[in-house]
């Protein structure tokens, strides 16, 4: 579904990407980890539009997206959930869902994603700023499921969440992946993030050095040492 070839992108001056090469089959849910400035969002805004490639591809289904604007790239169906939620606090947590389904212009499909999280329909009418993080970030998700993605982009979705949250959270994009959304997840809590994968890819400094079924990765030493904590 998305097949990523030697892509490259800068800042400046300043390399973030230096050849990435990865790829995302339709259904599967792929975990990529790394350390803070790896690359990781980067990449993510890369597939999305919003920032600039200087080299190398980006094929959607077939589709090669390197003169599509963001804007049009979401309207194949590629829709990105932002680091830190970003939901618009004063508004309730049913008008920021629908926002979700007007950038894309799809029909509103509120009633899926309230059945995925009871949570937000229980507080449809309040003010999304008064949610906890956790519910917060189930409401990014949500606004980004209204648009009835073909690949969900995940950009951190544990961040600032208590253990318990983290574990909710990521029990709700596996059920995601099981109704068949393929999604990619970009997450620094690598045993979560693996743990519901199929397959991941570990980034160091702008470049992949390992990729492979999420278990074996979460069986391999190197993965052990630097990003799972263990000896
Ligand atoms: P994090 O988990 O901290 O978000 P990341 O793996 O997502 O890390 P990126 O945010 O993609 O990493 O950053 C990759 C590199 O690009 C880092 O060296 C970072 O400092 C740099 N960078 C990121 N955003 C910008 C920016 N807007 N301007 C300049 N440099 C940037």
């Amino acid at each position: 579904m998305l097949e990523i070839s030697k892509l490259s992108s800068c800042y400046g001056r300043i390399p973030a990407l230096a050849g990435v090469s990865l790829d995302v089959r339709s259904g599967e849910l792929v975990a990529l980890v790394g350390a803070n400035g790896a690359g990781k969002t980067t990449l993510l805004r890369t597939i999305s539009g919003v920032q600039p490639a200087s080299g190398g591809s980006i094929r959607f289904e077939g589709q090669d997206l390197a003169r599509l604007p963001a804007r049009a790239r979401a309207q194949l169906g590629i829709v990105q959930v932002p680091e830190g939620r970003q939901v618009f606090g004063p508004m309730s947590v049913e008008d920021n869902l629908r926002l979700g389904a007007f950038a894309r212009g799809s029909d509103t499909h509120l009633d899926p994603v309230l059945e995925l999280f009871p949570v937000l329909a229980e507080k449809r009418r309040e003010a999304a700023g008064n949610l906890s993080g956790g519910q917060q970030q189930m409401l990014a998700i949500g606004r980004a499921l209204m648009a009835r993605p073909r690949l969900l982009l995940l950009d951190e979705p544990s961040m600032g969440l208590a253990p318990r949250l983290v574990a909710e959270i990521f029990a709700r994009i596996a059920a995601l992946r099981r109704l068949g959304t393929t999604i990619l997840l970009v997450d620094q809590n690598a045993r979560a993030a693996l743990g519901i994968a199929d397959r991941g890819y570990v980034m160091e400094t702008g470049r992949i050095v390992l990729g492979g079924g999420a278990r074996d990765l979460l069986r391999n030493p190197q993965v052990q040492r630097a990003y799972l904590g263990t000896c």
